[in-house]
């Protein structure tokens, strides 16, 4: 899933193929930025496509095929879902009168493939790096999408995202932030993220050097913490009973969060996905994320 085309989402493509075997290529369809490093990336991902593979461009209401798992997709190409999932449409008309709308996004984060990702009764959210007036479009007049357990802080945890009115829709007790020393982490961002009601845990990827003291999370729930960095990564495994634990490979820190209602999925005991949040070693950039299915594993 190429959520669109800059270079730290689609430039590992390349590299990414020499380890894995890849069968199925999603994205957006073509990129609206034509110059620079975003065309050089992107000249490079076609000529993968070229060599063979499924190609799928996805739109807001598609799913993805993975075993186990839904994936909604909510957002493509610039369009965001149109109508409320079911569970969905409570309205947010306070916080959404309170938005304030900034200059329309011509560029390629604007066109985001947004999805849900849903195991058991496990529900997460990641938007990619889509901007401030397409996360409104998401959430208002009513909210779109429902609420959730974690959700995949947008763009990194930069201001360009990340809107008030979002992060109150979908209100997760977990979050889990992609950022590097110095891309994303934005002090007010992550304010933001902190006052989310029923907010629990705040992970990060790195400690943020424009965050300082006050506006990062504690030491234990920062994957690295030097920079450069180390490449430390956070991994979330996720049970078919909705419950998950996130783990700090930099100092085995875990963190088990249980559904507050008990539950039994028939047939998907034991059954488990695992999420990694990695990044790549000195770069401080970080955006790379792989799911792997227990059945995978197990086979
Ligand atoms: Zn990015």
């Amino acid at each position: 899933m190429v959520t669109h085309y800059h270079d730290d989402h689609v430039g590992g493509v390349p590299q990414l193929l020499e380890k894995l075997p890849v069968r199925n290529f999603i994205d957006h369809g073509p990129s609206v930025e034509t110059t620079g490093s975003t065309a050089e990336v992107f000249a490079a991902y076609q000529d993968i496509l070229k060599k063979g593979g499924i190609h799928r461009v996805v739109k807001p209401g598609d799913t993805i095929p993975v075993k186990g798992l839904t994936v909604k997709i909510v957002s493509a190409n610039g369009e965001m879902l149109a109508t409320p999932l079911p569970g969905a449409g409570q309205p947010m008309t306070a916080d959404c009168g309170k938005f304030q709308g900034r200059r329309d996004d011509p560029g390629e984060n604007a066109r985001c493939v947004g999805m849900i990702i849903e195991f058991g009764n496990f529900r997460m959210l990641d938007l990619g790096d889509v901007t401030w007036n397409k996360e409104f479009d998401l959430v208002c007049p009513a909210n779109k999408l429902g609420k959730f357990d974690v959700f995949l802080a947008s763009h990194h945890g930069v201001n360009q995202s990340n809107t008030p009115v979002l992060w109150k829709a979908v209100a997760p007790r977990v979050a889990v932030m992609e950022n590097g020393a110095r891309k994303g982490g934005s002090p007010d961002t992550w304010q933001i993220i902190r006052d989310t009601p029923g907010l629990e845990d705040i992970w990060q990827l790195h400690f943020s050097v424009e965050g300082g003291k006050e506006k990062n999370t504690a030491d234990p729930f920062i994957a690295n913490v030097d920079d450069p960095c180390e490449g430390k990564w956070l991994r979330m495994t996720v049970k078919s009973d909705g419950s998950y634990t996130l783990f700090n490979s930099r100092n085995n820190t875990r963190r088990l969060t249980r559904k507050s209602s008990c539950y039994f999925l028939p047939g998907a005991a034991g059954a488990w996905v695992s999420f990694v949040f990695s990044s790549e070693s000195g770069s401080g950039v970080s955006a790379s994320n792989l799911i792997s299915d227990s059945a995978e594993y197990l086979r």
